[in-house]
């Protein structure tokens, strides 16, 4: 995997291509366990928190997107509509998240070869009722355009006029979901700009972009509060958040800000990259992309905890037993504000 070298530095480059490497291989030796392991896993809070704030995020945006689809005609049966893209849809874990948003169309991309696999076959065994039609590739979709592998059949649109707009395509997704895996992409300009530009290109005006990365003002505020001669890391039993240095966010770079995160159970020292909100914001403007809401996921439970759908729902997901008690400890919690979550549209 070689990547383009924007500033003529090879060491930089192989570092780069080191880091994209490290990214999927991390990803593809993760085992797919099943649900009695996962059960098991000493973050379940915490991994059933995530996958409930993921299910609100699905919940207040993307059902309306895929309801006012110009798909949902009915064609699908079922009161089916719209169709998602999901960029960096890992092992297919939103997978019944989708059915439950009764999704027409789903198309799911992931770097990891072996994710992909285990994507793949969690679709085969779902439910007939609840199965909807589904395209999965291994891509690197920081790198290159979704079209060099989901076939022009699928980004091809009969039934919308063409876009009037030079970078857009056929208006095909009412959402595009990307799940803990965008500030992957903030490694350079480049892989960002080719990361919105897959995001917008074939997402149809109001259509929804959603997805959750990691706090860069929680995790820059923790940096620069920790006393001046300790190490530029902080963390807790369950998470640890390495920098090389402590500089305040002004003097960081846009790209390329990396730091080292390690998730007790999930991810083991995986080179990752600041997301400056304000930054991310601007750039997305350039694609279309208008934010409607960002939250840290604290408050998101906060907003939903007492919701009649979503309150429910915690206990369901496992997020809270049926007291209302939190599966998650002190530091489990603590670990969940490190992501926000965040929706645009695309006007
Ligand atoms: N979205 C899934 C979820 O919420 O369960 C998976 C999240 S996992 C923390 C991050 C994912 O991003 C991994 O599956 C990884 O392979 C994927 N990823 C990282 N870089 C990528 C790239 N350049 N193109 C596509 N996927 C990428």
């Amino acid at each position: 995997d070689v990547e383009p070298d924007e500033d003529g530095d090879e060491e930089n480059r192989r570092k780069r291509s080191k880091d994209v490497s490290l990214i999927a291989g991390h990803y593809n030796a993760r085992p797919d366990v099943g649900t009695k392991q996962r059960l098991q896993s000493p973050i379940i809070g915490l991994k059933a928190f995530n996958n409930w704030v993921k299910a609100v995020l699905i919940g207040r945006f993307a059902h309306t997107a895929l309801r006012d689809s110009p798909w949902a005609d009915g064609k699908y049966g079922g009161g089916r509509g719209g169709k998602v893209l999901d960029l960096g849809c890992g092992k297919g874990g939103d997978l019944t998240k989708w059915a439950k948003a009764a999704v027409a169309e789903y198309v799911g991309l992931d770097i990891a070869a072996v994710s992909i696999e285990q994507a793949r076959s969690r679709h085969a065994q779902m439910h007939p009722s609840s199965r909807f039609p589904a395209f999965f590739a291994a891509a690197d979709c920081y790198n290159l355009p979704i079209s060099t592998v989901v076939p022009e059949s699928i980004l091809s649109s009969p039934s919308r006029p063409p876009s009037d707009r030079p970078n857009d395509g056929p208006e095909v997704f009412d959402v595009v979901s990307m799940q803990f895996c965008m500030h992957y992409a903030f490694e350079n300009e480049t892989k960002a700009r080719t990361m919105l530009d897959n995001v917008s290109r074939y997402l149809r005006r109001g259509g929804v972009f959603i997805g959750t990365i990691p706090n860069a003002d929680l995790m820059l505020q923790r940096l620069l509060s920790l006393p001046p001669d300790a190490p530029p890391r902080f963390g807790n039993s369950v998470y640890t958040i390495q920098f090389d240095d402590r500089r305040p966010k002004e003097q960081r770079p846009v790209f390329g800000d990396r730091y080292s995160f390690f998730l007790t159970d999930a991810v083991e020292n995986v080179p990752e990259y600041v997301v400056i909100w304000e930054q991310f914001v601007r750039l997305a403007k350039e694609y279309n992309l208008h934010e409607v809401y960002k939250r840290e996921f604290h408050e998101v439970f906060q907003e939903n905890q007492k919701d009649a759908e979503f309150g429910p729902l915690m206990v369901r997901m496992k997020v809270v037993d049926k007291n209302g008690e939190s599966h998650m400890d002190e530091d489990q919690w603590e670990a969940a504000n490190i992501y926000i979550a965040f929706a645009f549209e695309k006007r």
